[in-house]
């Protein structure tokens, strides 16, 4: 079936800014708080409140419009989207309709080692509205729900792709880095778990090699970037499915359920809403001069993609451990630090990808929050550089850095790890495993060259890890062939 229909898919994602006021008014955007403790007049829609609009807001959504190739409008408004429900007291969202602050934008994802443009219809400005705390688990199995306004107010940027996606996956790696690209500008935190960023999912199928759309249903409550993946899969699936049974696929909007893994239909669509969109009368337009527009893009920082570049041309990284290294800004500035700290950029690399991101993520922390520090990390690679330490005591001495924060030269000095490199000390060694293992040393003898393998591990064990590997090899051949 999979081969026989296409699916098309456009992505709506809202993402909450990082401002410490809400939009319209001075409110805390803090997540969280008791129920209903971070609201005025503004953003409870009192009668007789005014807004103003926050300026943070236009400057972050300049920036990621900028981000994404957009063309920023240097004239847009606010209109009223009326809608009733209870979580928006106005009974309007004050959003942005014909005339948003950036339009016509793209995204280069990377999907199986190729990369795909997704065009950006639009990204608009427009307030959070509040949460329903329900006493039941669901709305349905409810008897009674508070409404908190603490969320009403709080900034979002709505980006609307185009319908260019084409599977689960490319929503998925989209979301990935869209999500990554608004981390490294700073504008929002991107936690779809805490809701800061959320995604609805416009899904049809169509027979393969056709051109018209088919009917597509929007997908709703999908929280994390594996469940974009399924909720689509799925949801392709099952208006595939209704095809092949000879049903109709019904414009809908449907809620994904992550526990069962399937999306429920919530309300039909008769047409498209009708919101009633007319222009936001306590609000000027807003204009933007070419001159805030050039001094943003002059204030970007290096994004994702020309940092993947810098990482493969200046470092020699591979592309899959450029990409890997560059999905969080904090990641990537880990590795730029500890080569500015003299180390080389291919060992740092593999000391972040291995041990380092091991002990990382067992505790749940970022590069940023290292208990290594680049310095400490580019110290101790250049005690293996200096033949000071053996790669091997190097694991060691990386966990006695994260656990104590001194660096290496010192816990080396601790320890007494210092590599014997002294021949005559690893001769000593030899000599007395030669004599203790007569068994290894006559098969060795007898031509079983498997057999040193034993005598270089036991010298090694006398020495505490300590001796010269290298060294340790060449005098068991001398001694062994005398
Ligand atoms: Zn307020």
């Amino acid at each position: 079936m999979s081969s026989k229909y296409e699916t098309v898919i456009g992505l709506e994602v809202h993402t909450e800014l990082k401002t410490n006021s809400k939009i319209f008014c001075g409110c805390t955007t803090e997540f969280g708080g008791s129920q209903n403790t971070h609201v005025c007049p503004v953003c409870l829609g009192l009668p007789g409140a005014m807004p103003v609009l926050n300026k943070k807001v236009v400057e972050y959504a300049i920036k990621v419009g900028l981000a994404l190739n957009c063309e920023i409008l240097q004239f847009n408004k606010f209109d009223r989207k009326n809608y009733y429900y209870p979580d928006l007291p106005k009974n309007y969202q004050t959003s942005q309709y014909d005339l948003p602050i950036c339009l016509n934008g793209y995204l280069d994802i990377e999907v199986e080692g190729e990369t795909k443009r997704i065009g950006i219809t639009r990204i608009h400005m427009e307030e959070d509205a509040g949460k329903l705390v329900h006493s039941g688990s669901t709305i349905s199995d409810s008897n009674s729900s508070n409404v908190d306004y603490n969320r009403t107010g709080v900034p979002l940027l709505e980006i609307v792709s185009e319908p260019d996606l084409r599977s689960g996956a490319e929503a998925k790696a989209y979301v990935e880095k869209l999500r990554s690209i608004l981390q490294y500008l700073d504008v929002s935190d991107g936690r779809m778990e805490e809701g800061s960023l959320r995604c609805d999912a416009n899904v049809s199928v169509r027979l393969r090699g056709t051109e018209k759309f088919g009917t597509r249903t929007e997908t709703k409550n999908v929280n994390s970037l594996t469940g974009i993946q399924k909720a689509i899969e799925y949801e392709a699936l099952r208006q595939a499915q209704v095809l092949e049974d000879g049903g109709t696929v019904y414009q809908e909007t449907r809620t994904w359920d992550d526990a069962q893994g399937i999306t429920l239909a919530m309300r039909k669509k008769d047409a498209e809403d009708d919101y009633r969109y007319f222009p936001e009368p306590d609000l000027v337009p807003i204009v933007i001069s070419e001159e805030e527009i050039d001094e943003a893009r002059k204030n970007l920082p290096e994004l994702p993609d020309a940092k993947i570049a810098r990482f493969i041309s200046d470092y020699g990284l591979s592309v899959t451990d450029s990409t890997i290294l560059t999905a969080s800004r904090k990641t990537a500035d880990y590795l730029d630090a500890t080569v500015k700290a003299g180390a080389d950029a291919k060992t740092v690399s593999n000391w972040m990808l291995g041990d380092l991101s091991k002990m990382i993520n067992e505790n749940g922390l970022t590069f940023a929050e290292s208990k290594v520090s680049p310095e400490n990390l580019a110290g101790m690679i250049s005690l293996i550089e200096k033949g000071t330490i053996s790669g091997k005591i190097a694991k060691k001495v990386i966990i006695s850095m994260w656990e104590s924060g001194k660096d290496a030269e010192t816990i080396v000095k601790e320890e007494g790890l210092v590599q014997i490199t002294d021949t005559g000390a690893i001769e000593e060694i030899v000599k007395q495993v030669i004599a203790n293992n007569p068994q290894p040393v006559a098969d060795f003898k007898g031509g079983n060259g498997k057999a040193i393998g034993f005598l270089v591990g036991q010298v090694m064990k006398e020495s505490k890890g300590r001796a010269n590997p290298g060294m340790v090899n060449e005098l068991l051949q001398k001694f062994l062939n005398d």
